[in-house]
């Protein structure tokens, strides 16, 4: 990576609530993830959240995940993988929601732990035909596109900022950024498995009981996302965390 465009960010109540051994990233990119993804990296209740922004490796992701504490349960027809504390609290939030006749249940065999190709490949999903639509655009340089292809997964995140921060946006839907659409290769909250997409995400009792259970919604317009922070709602503020509204929903990221 570039060692320009190195930007300091001044200690506030969220940095003080890292990990002490977090490796707070100085660059761009890791500053623009730690700020739309970073809400993990100050969860409590027994979760250990990863010390870095982006896994470089899946040797990287594996030494991390095998340093956790798991728990595996078949949950909604699909095997769930999460850390210990995660599972324990999401449990008892399903057990709260039965009584109230509402069910929590994952939306896939992916909606818990994913590993590092995980991340690649659904980055790609999301790359490769928004290069070929900027392309098709007129916008974009076939040339430009080829060499983005060529780069590393890891490499190719800045240069797709450097598009969208030129109006070649890269979600889904190609209206807004990557970011909001599919987490960078290697940033993905899932491989700290203290996440979990939720097919009931609509339903704002469902959402409230997960939050009562210390799950919040923590990436701004991934709605079926919810992100274990282990704490209730009124310790959030403590911890650094600010709420973002967006299309109804609240949402909890680093105040930074
Ligand atoms: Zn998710």
């Amino acid at each position: 990576m570039k060692k320009t465009n190195q930007i300091k960010i001044k200690s506030n109540e969220y940095i003080a609530n890292l990990p002490k051994d977090f490796n707070r990233p100085t660059d761009a990119v890791g500053q623009r993830l730690l700020r739309e993804y970073g809400a993990l990296f100050v969860a409590r209740g027994g979760a250990i959240p990863p010390r870095t922004v982006i896994f470089k490796s899946e040797r990287e992701v594996t030494t991390y995940q095998k340093s956790l504490s798991k728990s595996k349960e078949n949950i909604g027809g699909f095997a769930v993988e999460l850390q210990t504390a995660a599972m324990k609290n999401l449990k008892n939030a399903i057990a709260e929601a039965e009584k109230n006749s509402l069910t929590i249940t994952p939306r896939g065999a992916d909606a818990a732990k994913r590993n590092y190709a995980d991340t690649v490949a659904l980055w790609a999903s999301r790359v490769n035909p928004a290069l070929a639509y900027w392309i098709e655009k007129g916008i974009l340089e076939e040339s430009v596109a080829t060499e983005i292809r060529l780069l590393s997964p890891f490499d190719q995140v800045s240069e797709i900022f450097k598009l969208e921060s030129q109006g070649m946006f890269c979600s889904k839907d190609l209206s807004k950024s990557i970011v909001y659409s599919v987490a960078p290769p290697g940033t993905s909250q899932h491989l700290s498995m203290l996440a979990l997409d939720v097919n009931e995400h609509d339903d704002s009792r469902v959402r409230d009981v997960l939050s009562e259970h210390g799950w919040f919604q923590t990436v701004v317009s991934d709605l079926p996302h919810f992100t274990f922070l282990g704490v209730s709602e009124n310790q959030l503020s403590k911890l650094g965390l600010k709420k973002v509204s967006d299309d109804g929903r609240v949402f909890r990221l680093p105040s930074l």
